[in-house]
């Protein structure tokens, strides 16, 4: 059996930095990447935003870890078992390799609704994004199903390569429980002014697919039409090998200590798949990509804590916004607005305790919200106005 110091299962952004984690530590262990897909390691935002614009090139979203010296690379190839007591993964046609020290990165897939066809599509890997590009070489009417970031960024994305779109959700109306609701109208008036047909209310049950397209039958019995439908519904971790070999969590994912070792010593964790006791998912970039470095420093003899408050971030039209912390249209609001709707930045305080930040097309200003969100005093409007806003200056 072939054994490395270091085995990867999943080839994504967590993996990626990973490799540098390891490399910080250990120049010369042999590394082992085992990726699904036929790609090595490559960005997931951009297939929601950047690669429809044009402002980026395919060529350009992959990441550049696994050319390292000591790096080895295997792809469409799926890890089917572990074996915790042999130190060795399963692959495909009875293959196993071993490892030393092994990191579970296999990230999340988009939950299905209806199989993938010529007509129906889910964001959530290069393969599907060149797939649904080719099928919308030409303009078409296209359903978009799903109210969350992935559904907002498609229609978004879409609408503005000419396409007609329009977008199903089942909330009240878009970005409902997440912005205040007159920052929610303005973005939600900004998509109907570039034509997308905003169908709220309207949680999809089932999409058939003939000959003449799709129709999408939503919770309310109606019925709504287009070329292709591009789904997205929310994601599921990729957890079956955990589960198999005891490692998951009771919500599912690979439970880990606070330095992302799972309940074996020989095993650790980062990125969509990971979850840390008590905590909950979290599924954006800065989170894998912090998280995954850790996870390989620790593999090559660290011993660090991952204690980092991740942010994330979204780009719709000319809009684009980086957050952090707990943002939840429930709590009080402060506003913090330079031209409203357009420049500005909103506190989100639970009580006087500020617990989350939007900065709203305000770029640079995480590392500042990240220290107010750290202080323990209480704060209001007139302590918050004009702490970030002007972060570049
Ligand atoms: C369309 C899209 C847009 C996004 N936009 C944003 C954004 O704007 N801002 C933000 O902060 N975050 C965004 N994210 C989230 C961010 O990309 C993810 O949080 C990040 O990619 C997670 O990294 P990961 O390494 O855990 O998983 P991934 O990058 O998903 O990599 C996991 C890899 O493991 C593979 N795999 C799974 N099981 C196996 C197995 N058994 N054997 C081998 N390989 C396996 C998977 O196929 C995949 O290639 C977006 C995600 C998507 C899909």
């Amino acid at each position: 059996m072939e054994t490395y110091d270091y085995v990867i299962v999943g080839a994504g952004m967590a993996a990626d930095a990973a490799i540098a984690g390891i490399r910080r530590h250990d120049q010369d262990g042999t590394i082992l990447v085992i990726g699904d897909e036929h790609f090595p390691p490559y960005q997931k935002p951009p297939l929601s935003k950047k690669l429809w614009m044009e402002d980026m090139r395919m060529e350009d979203v992959f990441l550049r870890g696994v050319g390292r010296p000591g790096v080895h690379l295997r792809t469409g190839t799926k890890a089917q078992g572990l074996d915790l007591a042999r130190q060795a993964v399963t692959l495909p046609d009875s293959l196993t390799v071993g490892y030393k020290k092994l990191m579970l990165a296999m990230g999340a897939r988009p939950r299905r609704l209806v199989p993938p066809s010529d007509a129906v599509y889910y964001v959530g890997s290069l393969t599907e994004h060149i797939r649904l590009f080719r099928a919308l070489s030409s303009s078409r009417h296209v359903l978009v199903v799903g109210g969350g970031f992935i559904g907002a960024e498609m229609a978004a994305a879409l609408s503005s390569k000419g396409h007609q779109v329009t977008w199903l959700l089942q909330e009240d109306y878009p970005f409902q429980g997440f912005f205040p609701k007159n920052l929610a109208d303005y973005v939600a008036a900004e998509y109907r002014r570039r034509g997308v047909v905003i169908a709220a209310n309207q949680a999809v049950a089932h999409i058939d697919v003939d000959a003449q397209g799709v129709k999408a039958l939503t919770h309310t019995s109606k019925v709504f039409m287009g070329d292709l439908a591009v789904l997205g519904v929310g994601v599921i971790p990729n957890d079956d090998l955990a589960r198999n070999a005891g490692l998951a969590g009771e919500s599912g994912g690979v439970l880990v200590n606070e330095e992302l070792c799972s309940s074996d010593p020989r095993v650790w964790a980062a990125g969509d798949v990971a979850i840390m006791p008590g905590g909950s998912f979290m599924m954006h970039e800065d989170h894998a990509v912090t998280q995954g470095k850790i996870a390989g420093e620790n593999m090559a003899g660290s011993h660090k804590a991952y204690t980092h408050q991740s942010f994330f971030y979204s780009d719709l039209y000319h809009f684009g916004y980086e957050a952090i912390g707990r943002l939840d249209a429930n709590l009080s609001v402060v506003e913090d607005w330079v031209i409203f709707g357009e420049e500005g930045v909103l506190y989100y305080l639970d009580g006087k305790r500020l617990v989350g930040v939007l900065n709203w097309n305000v770029w640079d200003g995480i590392p500042k919200a990240r220290r107010l969100l750290q202080q323990d005093s209480s704060m209001d409007g007139t302590t918050l106005i004009g702490k970030i806003r002007n972060a570049r200056e």
